[in-house]
């Protein structure tokens, strides 16, 4: 537990105990931190007059002290809206979302990501005032803006690095365009942008939403290219430069040339760009991964064949992810996502993987689908705002 050690019990740390469940009652909270109740409730009338916290509406429940029952607490998740967009290279996803993840109005396109940031981002500016018209929120409860992208992003700086298949992108300013385009298009003060991969993004989402019990939960996105999120202990793991999970560029032996520039990689041979490659080859109308979930979907056999084909490439590398990391859960995501791949990893992965690595495996399809970035954009945003190490600073900001 985050304040366990060091003994702590700061509003921010009050209000964690809340939200992750851990604590829901004045008692329990002197309890956990050893705070006195003067001093639990203090810190408590901060976070409800910032209105962040609510008495719950599920009525009394027994107080670990003894004595009378207590009121639970819970956060309260209407004070504060949150954005949040999830880019492909041909298409585009945005939301409102609560701070508990339902999505309250969402909005798709299909501005090209090679059309570069400021158009796409301006875009997405317009997107969110219509968005928030909608839900009949206003901009300035909008508390903070998440962003997926599909190319490998520096965290503590929120731009894409040499990003593969996101031309003009590479060093881009994309927290201050989006922050410009928010308040350009709503005339609200800018807000927080946070930028992350979008297979992070949709692990982040769909672990937190189906599987929060599992500790090491992994999802591999295949569309366009092929990328993988991993979230360890509730927390994607980024590795020290926000490279881990970047499997799409491991080298798989054959000569195919990559949108990196290198031959060989692994999204070369069996991402939705190279399927639909292969399968315009043999005549097939096919130029993207979402072209290839179309023919898919209608039960193409071609399409299928090389599906289960690309699969069972990307399950030989995944045998090596799985042995390294040994996961609960291996979820496989994207424009490919179907039984034919599914059928080829599970091939693969079976047959290479130590039975140790794979006994206790679940290998699924994505539970949100197409909105996962989202909701992982959400949740990224969400935790990072309401972390105990910025409590004090916001809540100061307020007044409170
Ligand atoms: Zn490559």
């Amino acid at each position: 537990m985050r304040m366990a050690g060091r003994g702590q019990g700061s509003a921010g740390d009050l209000l964690e105990l809340v939200r992750s469940g851990r604590a829901v009652t004045r008692g329990a909270l002197q309890q956990v931190t050893g705070l006195s109740r003067a001093t639990v409730g203090q810190r408590l009338d901060r976070l409800f007059r910032a209105g962040w916290l609510r008495e719950g509406a599920g009525g009394p429940v027994d107080s670990p002290l003894g004595g009378r029952p207590s009121i639970t607490l819970e956060f309260h998740d209407a004070h504060a809206v949150v954005l949040a967009a999830d880019l492909d290279t041909r298409h585009a996803r945005a939301a409102v979302l609560s701070l508990t993840g339902e999505i309250l109005a969402e909005h798709s396109g299909t501005p090209l990501i090679e059309d570069g940031p400021d158009v796409v981002l301006g875009e997405l500016g317009h997107w969110f005032a219509e968005l928030l018209e909608k839900t009949g929120r206003r901009a300035d409860e909008v508390c903070g803006i998440g962003l997926a992208v599909p190319g490998p992003v520096d965290i503590d700086t929120g731009r894409v690095v040499q990003p593969p298949i996101m031309p003009g992108w590479d060093g881009y300013d994309i927290r201050g365009r989006l922050a410009r385009a928010f308040t350009e298009h709503t005339g609200a003060a800018p807000v927080p942008v946070l930028v992350d991969n979008d297979a992070n993004l949709m692990a982040y989402g769909e672990q937190r939403t189906s599987y929060p019990g599992c500790s090491a939960f992994v999802l591999v996105k295949v569309s366009t290219g092929i990328g993988a999120g991993v979230v360890v202990h509730g927390s994607i793991y980024r590795g020290i430069d926000g490279g881990a999970g970047d499997i799409g560029h491991i080298r798989v032996g054959a000569d195919a040339l990559c949108r990196c520039g290198s031959r060989g990689c692994l999204a070369a041979v069996a991402s939705g760009g190279a399927v639909a490659r292969r399968l315009a080859e043999t005549g097939v109308p096919a130029a993207s991964g979402s072209d290839v979930r179309d023919l898919l979907a209608a039960g193409d056999p071609e399409a299928a064949a090389l599906a289960r084909e690309a699969g069972r490439q990307v399950g030989d590398v995944l045998a090596t992810v799985v042995t390294l990391l040994n996961p609960g859960v291996l979820m496989i995501a994207g424009d490919l996502a179907g039984t034919p791949f599914l059928t080829g990893v599970r091939e693969l992965l079976y047959q290479r993987a130590l039975p140790r690595s794979t006994a206790h495996l679940d290998v699924v399809t994505s539970r949100l689908g197409e909105r996962a970035g989202l909701v992982g954009a959400g949740a990224l945003v969400v935790e990072h705002l309401y972390a105990p190490e910025r409590v004090e600073e916001r809540l100061a900001a307020l007044g409170v």
